[in-house]
């Protein structure tokens, strides 16, 4: 929450060239299935959330965008290509996958349900393993070292000893 009590959202790409700061109410939350936010996020569909009604900044960075269609750009991370703004004339969605708290943010609509792929309703029926489950087969799992931003504001990144 800021001072005046507007709730205030961050988040950003996986590399964190890129970081957003929202201030105000977040609007829908959805998942769209239509063909073109398939091939816009390289995934079976595309969770956004309205900023619409709220201040969107972008606090280091601005996204590369691809115009898709007559009526909407699409705004993604040149240096790492996560998926983060789908740009109408009625406002802009932000990729709910990109808020430092993604779990906040439930989403309550599908949309695009004539693209839907076949599987994915049956997906949380699949059989279901951690990350460190396969650590036997993928021994490097014991030993890495993630280059993600990490899910809050960084005042310098890459850290100094790695930059
Ligand atoms: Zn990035
Ligand atoms: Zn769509």
């Amino acid at each position: 929450m800021s001072l005046d009590n507007r709730p205030v959202y961050t988040g950003g790409c996986q590399c964190g060239a890129v970081r957003f700061r929202v201030e105000g109410a977040l609007g829908d939350a959805s998942v769209c299935h239509c063909r073109m936010c398939q091939k816009a996020s390289g995934n079976f569909y595309l969770p956004l959330v309205s900023v619409r009604g709220a201040k969107l900044d972008w606090t280091r960075g601005a996204p590369k965008r691809f115009r898709s269609s007559n009526a909407a750009w699409r705004g993604f991370c040149a240096d790492c290509g996560t998926p983060l703004t789908f740009e109408a004339p009625d406002g802009i969605a932000l990729a709910i996958a990109a808020f430092d708290h993604a779990e906040e943010i439930a989403p309550t609509i599908q949309w695009g349900t004539e693209a839907k792929l076949p599987y994915v309703d049956h997906i949380h029926e699949l059989p279901g393993e951690d990350t460190m489950a396969d650590v036997s087969s993928s021994s490097y799992l014991a030993d890495l070292v993630t280059y993600q931003h990490p899910d809050h504001d960084t005042d310098q990144w890459p850290p100094e000893e790695r930059s």
